[in-house]
């Protein structure tokens, strides 16, 4: 054959695509592949297109139109097909109940999570340090504490955590096993009422998805407390005994 190019009469291309499907399926979980694969990959990594070959690239990709046939093709040679990081994630997530980790994982992560505290106390509380008044960017001047009253103090919120056994009221997470103490979440939303009816404690995660929601979260709250503590509530407001 001389060289140049050459066009393959459609019996002898159908001939060839023939030959790949039989090949492709025969050999697309074998080693071989994979080897081929990380070749390809080890080989392209770091491989900078010229602008020329990028336009020209570009040209050939332009306006380029799939047959249905091979838009069906497509579609079953990425059937079985090796799956991605992110589908991967999403499939484990169906399969876990809406759960990213599987609990071993989770027991795995968490165990690695104390190690690093225990073996790393002065990042946390340099970072406590850090986030403080101006070196926190959600810093508001000083005011961001003004909404709270005078009773919602350390002494306060340790009350309740202690109530709460140190541990968030939504997932359980203990406080021991978290970067930081637990937050204090006010029942009904309002900051300037702190009794120990109106709040309750929280893992940061938790904290910050009661910000939408709210009408669920008070009776949330109201009902847990109530089966909790016996705390008695009436159209969102605490029902006090007077003795
Ligand atoms: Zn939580």
């Amino acid at each position: 054959m001389e060289k140049g190019s050459y066009r393959h009469s459609e019996k002898i291309k159908k001939e060839i695509s023939r030959r790949h499907k039989e090949w492709w399926e025969e050999n697309r979980n074998t080693q071989k592949v994979k080897d081929r694969n990380k070749k390809l990959s080890l080989a392209l990594k770091g491989r900078k297109m010229s602008e020329e070959q990028k336009e020209k690239r570009s040209k050939t990709l332009k306006g380029r139109i799939f047959t249905e046939e091979h838009k069906k093709n497509l579609s079953i040679a990425g059937k079985g097909r090796i799956i991605t990081w992110g589908q991967k994630i999403a499939k484990s997530r169906e399969n876990n109940n809406n759960n990213r980790h599987s609990n071993k994982t989770r027991e795995k992560m968490k165990q690695s999570r104390l190690l690093f505290i225990k073996n790393n106390p002065e990042f946390f509380n340099e970072h406590r340090e850090r986030m403080k008044g101006k070196g926190n960017p959600a810093w508001l001047g000083g005011i961001s504490y003004e909404p709270y009253d005078k009773t919602f103090n350390e002494d306060f919120k340790e009350q309740i955590r202690n109530r709460d056994n140190k541990e968030c009221l939504i997932c359980g997470l203990q406080e021991k096993d978290s970067f930081r103490k637990l937050d204090i979440h006010h029942i009904d939303y309002n900051k300037k009422f702190s009794v120990i009816q109106n709040c309750g404690s929280l893992c940061a995660s938790c904290h910050s998805k009661t910000t939408i929601n709210r009408n669920h979260w008070i009776l949330f709250f109201q009902s847990l407390l109530n089966e909790k503590y016996g705390y008695n509530y009436s159209d969102n407001k605490i029902v006090l005994e007077v003795c």
